[in-house]
């Protein structure tokens, strides 16, 4: 049998009794179409990912790889989840921007 636990508060999730949440997160660097080929504007920005993809796949520049396209996935216990969705990017609480000198 499978165990998962939670990615945020490592609490463990029984198949049975806990509802198991999947965040999937997709990373990649927004290309311009325009910059990279003028005379296919309407192509998808995935397309051309994959593209770079497969070209970095035979360079073995992982590293560049990374900066490019990343993909996460975590598991999330209910209750992560519903923090997860209130801040996904992991801001501060908006009380501490307020009316801050910036
Ligand atoms: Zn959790």
């Amino acid at each position: 049998m499978i165990r998962y636990s939670c990615d945020l508060c490592k609490r463990e999730l029984s198949s049975q009794n806990d509802l198991r949440y999947v965040v999937k997160m997709e990373i990649y660097a927004a290309f311009d179409p325009a910059a990279v080929n003028a005379d296919e504007e309407d192509r998808d920005h995935l397309e051309e990912i994959q593209d770079i993809l497969e070209g970095l796949e035979d360079s073995a520049s992982e590293e560049i790889g990374d900066d490019v396209y990343q993909q996460l996935r975590f598991d999330l216990c209910p209750e992560c989840r519903r923090k997860f969705i209130k801040n996904p990017l992991g801001r501060k609480p908006a009380k501490a921007f307020g009316f801050s000198s910036n």
